[in-house]
């Protein structure tokens, strides 16, 4: 059981609520102002039933995919997961209604908003903090960093640096109230990345009060994107499942114990995927990563390996 060595989200849920809670994707309907990270094809991190707030019929698509859900996690607690491109984007008075339309739905607990560090100033920042006002305690902000590395941003044509992240942290320590709580997404398998300098990234970016939690992805290639030609032009390595397993490994055995690990790798429809090609289906790698940790006796927060 990944939960004995690893603080999942599922575990970190459960001690909140004494329950399961699963996450119902939901989308702004407002498309991303940046749309030029070389690996971002749109359509592979967003499920095809995201439910488009204040589309029509939306209300009973939540019913549908609640009851779905209901029956097969058999939990009728939720998180209004709005993971689409970046959700903080759009005018302040339309997100609060969004956020605070999704937190009045029967059985929503707690809101969890994908969104880069360059879209969440002051006004943002306290919005949300409004919006999940006498709603729910558990408002999580996964901020897109990727990396610390600023040239590793560039490669990826972030269109941020790495300050702009910790500047990002320190105002939601200052306007969030205590309320929201941060899970960066980072990339590993970066080209030209150490397997040090990824470590770097992961210990520093979690390391300042307002981050509970950190969101790992493995450098895929899209079709479609501007990756894919730069990876059939420069042929670059990526990361196989071996070396995968020893670093995220390594980073899980440094990663403070009450730090959320919400995910541990990408999972992506196979028809999206150029390489690598080593992601099977997600239970088949837990149980495999699972193992790998009990081989090597790696439990988060226990150390170096
Ligand atoms: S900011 Fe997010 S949604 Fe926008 S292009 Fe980059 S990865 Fe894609």
């Amino acid at each position: 059981m990944l939960d004995e060595r690893i603080f999942t989200f599922n575990k970190y849920m459960n001690k909140v609520f004494g329950k399961r809670v699963s996450r119902i994707s939901f989308d702004t309907g407002i498309t991303c102002p940046w749309n030029k990270c070389v690996f971002c094809r749109h359509d592979s991190f967003v499920p095809e039933n995201s439910i488009v707030v204040f589309n029509e019929g939306w209300k009973k698509q939540y019913e549908k995919t609640k009851d779905f859900l209901e029956k097969r996690y058999s939990t009728n607690l939720f998180a209004a997961y709005f993971q689409n491109g970046t959700s903080t984007f759009g005018s302040l008075n339309l997100l609060f209604k969004i956020f605070r339309e999704a937190l009045s739905l029967e059985g929503i607990v707690a809101l969890i908003i994908s969104t880069r560090p360059d879209h969440l100033g002051k006004e943002k920042i306290e919005m949300i903090v409004e919006a999940a006002s006498g709603k729910t305690e558990e408002v999580w902000i996964e901020l897109g960093l990727q990396s610390i590395q600023d040239e590793s941003l560039r490669w990826l044509k972030r269109g941020h640096d790495a300050d702009s992240y910790f500047k990002a942290l320190d105002r939601i320590k200052k306007y969030g109230n205590g309320v929201i709580k941060v899970a960066p997404h980072i990339i590993l398998g970066i080209p030209g990345e150490t397997v040090d300098d990824m470590v770097e990234t992961v210990v520093e970016s979690v390391n300042h009060p307002v981050v509970k939690g950190v969101k790992f992805h493995h450098l895929q290639i899209h079709k479609g994107t501007e990756l894919e030609s730069l990876y059939f032009k420069e042929k670059f390595k990526l990361l196989d499942e071996e070396s995968y397993f020893s670093i995220i490994g390594r980073i899980i055995s440094l990663i403070p114990e009450d730090i959320v690990i919400s995910r541990l790798f990408t999972t992506s429809p196979g028809n999206y995927l150029v390489a690598p090609k080593w992601n099977k289906n997600l239970q088949y790698m837990l149980e495999k990563l699972d193992d790998w940790l009990i081989k090597n006796n790696i439990v988060q927060g226990k150390g170096r390996i």
